[in-house]
C-alpha cells in the first residue's frame, strides 16, 4: 500500500494519452531538462496546450487515476491548477463536475484528495479570487503552490492561504527545491504549511531541519524529479537521508508521471540507491499513510 502526496493531476497521465489526444508523438523527453524553464516550455506546449476540451480534461484524470491504481497507491493528494477552466474555456462547475464524477468512479480503489493548485506566476489577488470559488465547491481538501520559487514572496499568497486554513484545508507549497533552506523555514512560519512539497534543500541548515523535525512538518519528496530537473546530480547524493536521519519526516511521491515516466514502485528502487534500509523505507511509506484522512 503506497501513497502519493505530491502529484500534478494534469501532468500525471502516461504520456501515451497525450500523444492520442494531440494525435501525434510527442518529442521525446530528455532525461535531465536543462533548465527549470526549459521544462515548463516542455509541459506547457507538449501537455496542456494541447488540453481543449472538458473530454481531454476526463480523459488524463482518469489515465492519471488509473496510474495510481496499477501502482498500489490507496490515496493520493492530487493538484489542479485554479486557472485551467479558463485556459480551456470550460466553466468552473463543468470543471469540478469532472474531478467529483472521476474520483467517485475509482472511489472503492482508491482516496483521492482534490488538492487546489496555485501559480506564484499568477497574480496574487486573482489567486485569492479562484481560490475563494474553488474552497466554496467544497470538493477540495489542501491547497497547493508552485512555479518559479524566485517569483513572489510567501507574504503575497498570504490571504489565500488564511482562507484555506479558515475553512479547514490542508496547507502545502512547493518550496526548498531549488530555493534556499531559508526560504522553506519561512514560508512554514508565514503561510502556516501543515507539509512542504520538496523542501529538499532544508538539508543546507541543520536549525531548519531541526525546527522541521520538532514541528513534524511533512517534506513530499520526489528524487526523480530532482535528478531530471537539475536539482540534485544523481539519487547517490539525494538529501533525503541525511534530512531522514535528522529527525524530519519525509514520503516519496511522483510530481508528474508523464513528463518523469517514474512510478513509486521505481521510486523505492531509488531509495535504495539513496542509502535507506529496509525498515527505513517502511517508516517512509508508513509516514504517507499516516497522512491519509487527516484532512477529509
Ligand atoms: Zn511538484
Amino acid at each position: 500500500m503506497k501513497t502519493d502526496l505530491h502529484l500534478h493531476g494534469l501532468l500525471s497521465a502516461p504520456l501515451s494519452i497525450y500523444e492520442e489526444i494531440a494525435g501525434w508523438s510527442l518529442p521525446k523527453l530528455p532525461a535531465k531538462f536543462e533548465s527549470f524553464e526549459s521544462f515548463n516550455d516542455y509541459l506547457f506546449q507538449n501537455l496542456i496546450l494541447i488540453i481543449q476540451s472538458p473530454e481531454h480534461v476526463r480523459k488524463i484524470i482518469r489515465g492519471a487515476f488509473q496510474r495510481l491504481i496499477d501502482d498500489d497507491v490507496v490515496y493520493a493528494e492530487e493538484s489542479f491548477d485554479v486557472m485551467i477552466p479558463d485556459l480551456i474555456q470550460v466553466s468552473s462547475e463543468a470543471f469540478f463536475e469532472i474531478l467529483t464524477d472521476e474520483k467517485k468512479r475509482v472511489s472503492s480503489q482508491i482516496e483521492i484528495g482534490l488538492e487546489v493548485g496555485m501559480s506564484r506566476k499568477t497574480p496574487p489577488a486573482l489567486l485569492f479570487q479562484k481560490v475563494r470559488e474553488w474552497v466554496s465547491s467544497k470538493i477540495f481538501s489542501s491547497v497547493d503552490l508552485y512555479d518559479d520559487e524566485r517569483v513572489g514572496l510567501a507574504e503575497d499568497f498570504v490571504e489565500s492561504y488564511r482562507f484555506c486554513e479558515s475553512s479547514g484545508l490542508k496547507l502545502k507549497a512547493h518550496v526548498g527545491e531549488f530555493g534556499s533552506a531559508h526560504s522553506v523555514k519561512e514560508y512554514v512560519e508565514t503561510l502556516h504549511l501543515n507539509a512542504v512539497q520538496h523542501g529538499i534543500r532544508s538539508v543546507d541548515d541543520p536549525s531548519v531541519m531541526d525546527y522541521l523535525a520538532k514541528k513534524g512538518t511533512i517534506l513530499n519528496i520526489c528524487p526523480t524529479s530532482n535528478v531530471a530537473l537539475g536539482a540534485c546530480p544523481s539519487y547517490q547524493t539525494h538529501p533525503a537521508k541525511k534530512l531522514f536521519d535528522a529527525g524530519v519526516k519525509i514520503t516519496i511521491n511522483t510530481d508528474d508521471y508523464a513528463l518523469f515516466g517514474a512510478s513509486l514502485e521505481d521510486e523505492l528502487k531509488h531509495l535504495s540507491e539513496m542509502g535507506f534500509s529496509e525498515n527505513d523505507i517502511a517508516q517512509i511509506l508508513q509516514n504517507g499513510l499516516n497522512q491519509r484522512s487527516l484532512f477529509p
